[in-house]
């Protein structure tokens, strides 16, 4: 399920998108007349009878795109022979956003088959908008519904990106929510967190390594903002769900659920991760997950024991504040470091974060990097050095976005 996006992007953003524009999301194709080059969409007619206007009110049958495929020669794909019918429903006169806002799902399904291993576990895929929609999207198996505003905002180049996060976040619910599903709403990150970070995925496998970054960067940079003011908050397993309430769907279960996922996979590595996400989906295939499934499977695939991991970023709440004094004694070219992490003391909030990341330190003479473990709520580190350290950066290929470094001057 996504959240209305368009709303959350006023509310949060004043007006501005809360993803950054991809150039790669370029426009729709079109014909030399300059109208939307729709070849291969299927017009009334063409295709199977309209649904019942009784059972659907607010499907309009119109277009119907019929994708087919077959992988079986692909290399790599790891898929099975087949073809899934892909079906997209808009109104009658609207048939221009169809290329417009889903012309990429065929090449996202494909990507999700390829990094998870497990082809698209139903039979079709149908998108079709519908009007006065309390969520963004909806992930009902095979047939996912989609808010008409949100996908109309495909038609403003500041809204492309949008609109395509949206449609690979409802299409990676087949996987993550349709094929497996959290048992509890406690656990609902297991869900929405992952379809979150699947958007980031396709993205990544669509666009490249730099589009994934921008996305999980935004994702951590809404949840740490949105921290700060958050009067229920609690850990990506949510003590305090209320499936009557919408305070489920919030930045901690969607955006910190996605940003933490990332950080996991940077942790154990990409063979392992991947290897890992495999053995959950197909363990737990058509049935319910918990966190300690998806823990089981990530420290089989990674041999690592993943306690203190889960037990900071999914029990746990809140996100690491760091605060770094400089001392450089230019007689022996040590710089000492005292690393204090400052984020508030309460119940739920861990007193200290284990954080593995490299440091870099940048001097007169270039830059060295140095892998650093902090573990305690005040870090004491020292280097020597050829010079005076001109910069430093913490985490400088983002593994852990969810965090904050305050770097006072060199002493
Ligand atoms: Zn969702």
């Amino acid at each position: 399920m996504s959240k209305r996006l368009r709303a959350s992007i006023r509310a949060n953003n004043k007006g501005r998108s809360l993803r950054p524009k991809t150039a790669q999301t370029g426009p729709a194709p079109r014909m030399p007349d300059g109208k939307p080059d729709l070849s291969g969409i299927w017009v009334q007619g063409d295709g199977p009878p309209p649904p019942d206007p009784k059972m659907l009110p607010w499907a309009i049958e119109l277009t119907k795109e019929r994708s087919r495929r077959n992988w079986s020669d692909a290399p790599g794909a790891n898929c099975l022979p087949g073809s899934i019918p892909l079906g997209f429903y808009v109104y009658p006169g609207k048939e221009g956003i169809v290329p417009i806002a889903f012309s990429r799902t065929k090449d996202m399904m494909q990507a999700y088959e390829e990094v998870t291993g497990i082809p698209f576990p139903y039979n079709k895929y149908d998108q079709t908008i519908v009007r006065n929609f309390n969520f963004g999207g909806m992930e009902n198996i095979t047939a996912t519904t989609l808010a008409d505003t949100e996908v109309f905002f495909a038609n403003f180049d500041f809204g492309k990106a949008t609109v395509q996060d949206l449609v690979s976040h409802e299409l990676s619910h087949s996987w993550f929510g349709d094929m497996v599903t959290c048992k509890n709403w406690s656990e609902l990150y297991l869900n929405e967190g992952f379809a979150d970070f699947m958007e980031s995925v396709a993205r990544e496998k669509l666009y490249g390594r730099d589009s994934y970054t921008r996305k999980i960067r935004s994702d951590a940079e809404q949840f740490m903002v949105d921290d700060a003011v958050n009067k229920r908050r609690h850990g990506l397993f949510n003590r305090l769900a209320d499936p009557s309430s919408d305070s489920l769907f919030d930045t901690t279960t969607y955006q910190k659920g996605g940003t933490v996922i990332h950080t996991l996979r940077q942790y154990i590595g990409d063979q392992a991760f991947w290897k890992g996400i495999n053995a959950y989906l197909n363990l737990h295939k058509f049935n319910n997950v918990e966190t300690a499934d998806l823990r089981k499977a990530m420290e089989q695939a990674s041999g690592k024991d993943l306690g203190w991991f889960f037990e900071q970023w999914i029990y746990g709440a809140g996100y690491p504040k760091l605060t770094v004094t400089q001392n450089w004694t230019p007689g022996t070219k040590t710089l000492r470091l005292t690393v204090t992490q400052t984020q508030q003391l309460d119940k739920i909030t861990p007193v200290a974060f284990r954080l593995p990341m490299d440091l870099e330190i940048k001097t007169a003479s270039g830059a060295v990097t140095k892998p650093i473990e902090l573990k305690k709520r005040v870090e004491v580190l020292t280097f020597k050095l050829d010079g005076k350290p001109t910069e430093l950066s913490f985490d400088p290929q983002e593994n852990i976005p969810l965090k904050t470094v305050k770097i006072q001057p060199v002493k």
